[in-house]
């Protein structure tokens, strides 16, 4: 079967990036595949936590989930810490992986910044764990913002070298040719990197937000919502009528991209409706949409984290269900690796 697999970690306050690059496409998925939405608390530790914060995250993210319309009870939604086994394959998978892999990744190098020394090594082994998260469920299809592209390249090449290195022990052990699957990034449609409001040339984030007016908060009310996007940077031109005329405008591109994540509409129809017209027009289109589609999830998720008590029980049985499929991956892992058991 195709299995979706995706996260989120729960380092700071969610916002528009991982609502349009993220959760918003965990929906529909639904459908097609049988969906597994985790809350990646083991991937927030890898920079420093304050444990209050996250856990009232842990269940923010998990609010934000449901709000969107994940249904828990038939896909799982848990959290990371809950199974064991995302540990322990990462560590088999941390002998699999090349340091030179790691220190490869654009990511990690942003993050560290010119201190990589005092960094933690989870930070750098980060990727291990994220092909860990999805090779424990042998997920086929792995929806996330663009971001990511490079750390799913990894969980490939970590599947690709585990099924190698191992493929006499995997047929052995009779479990098939391609034990791990090579997972798929699900990357499409407009939004996929949400910038910042006040730099076209920067990834909207949790944790490295710059200013406050530049990020769009999920939690965020309709107030703050409409000032940020009258106050986003922009250049003076009236909209273009194609796409093309969006190329070397990155701020205005990134505004014309969230309506249309938005509205569920091509970047191209957005620009047949509002070519020609500048952003004193289409900035308040623009807020008055977000605040349609983001004022309802953000009162869904307050409703819910209110009485944590609903987010616990589903965290606790989807934790029970991944525990199952987990389970049976890491016994054929530890025969396939000769673990005695
Ligand atoms: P951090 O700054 O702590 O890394 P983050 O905002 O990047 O936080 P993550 O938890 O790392 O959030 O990522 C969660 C999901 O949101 C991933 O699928 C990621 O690709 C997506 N995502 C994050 N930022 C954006 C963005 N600006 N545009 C689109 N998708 C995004
Ligand atoms: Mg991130």
């Amino acid at each position: 079967t195709n299995r979706v697999f995706s996260g989120i970690k729960p380092s700071g306050d969610l916002h528009l990036g991982n609502y349009l690059g993220a959760i918003r496409r965990f929906v529909p998925l639904q459908q097609q595949y049988e969906c597994i939405y985790c809350v990646v608390d083991m991937h927030a530790i890898t920079v420093w936590q304050d444990p209050a914060d996250l856990r009232r995250r842990t269940y923010e993210i998990a609010a934000a989930y449901i709000a969107a319309g994940v249904d828990p009870k038939n896909h799982i939604i848990f959290n990371q810490s809950q199974v064991a086994e995302h540990a322990e394959l990462a560590w088999v998978f941390n002998c699999v992986a090349r340091m030179g892999w790691m220190a490869r990744m654009t990511q990690f190098k942003d993050k560290a910044g010119k201190n990589s020394e005092n960094v933690s090594l989870g930070l750098f082994a980060y990727p291990s764990l994220m092909a860990a998260d999805i090779l424990l469920y042998k997920a086929t299809h792995v929806p996330v913002g663009e971001d990511q592209k490079q750390h799913l390249e990894l969980a490939r090449d970590i599947a690709a070298k585990f099924n190698h290195d191992f493929a006499p022990s995997i047929a052995a052990n009779g479990y098939g040719e391609e034990f791990f699957p090579q997972p798929e990034p699900v990357i499409t449609g407009p939004a996929t990197r949400v910038m910042s409001l006040r730099d076209g040339t920067k990834k909207m984030s949790k944790s490295e937000s710059g200013s406050d007016m530049a990020t769009i908060y999920l939690m965020d009310d309709a107030d703050t919502i409409t000032r940020k996007i009258k106050k986003a940077k922009t250049d003076a031109d009236a909209l273009p009528s194609e796409a093309k005329g969006l190329e070397n405008r990155a701020e205005a591109a990134n505004l014309v991209g969230i309506y249309a994540a938005l509205s569920d509409r091509s970047v191209e129809a957005v620009l047949a409706e509002f070519g020609g017209q500048g952003f004193g027009t289409f900035k308040p289109a623009l807020a008055e949409l977000a605040v349609s589609v983001l004022g309802p999830q953000a009162a869904e998720m307050r409703r819910l984290v209110a009485d944590p008590g609903e987010i616990e029980a589903i965290l606790r049985q989807g934790a029970d269900r991944a525990r199952e499929l987990a389970a049976r991956t890491m016994t054929e892992v530890h025969d396939i690796v000769g673990f005695i058991r």
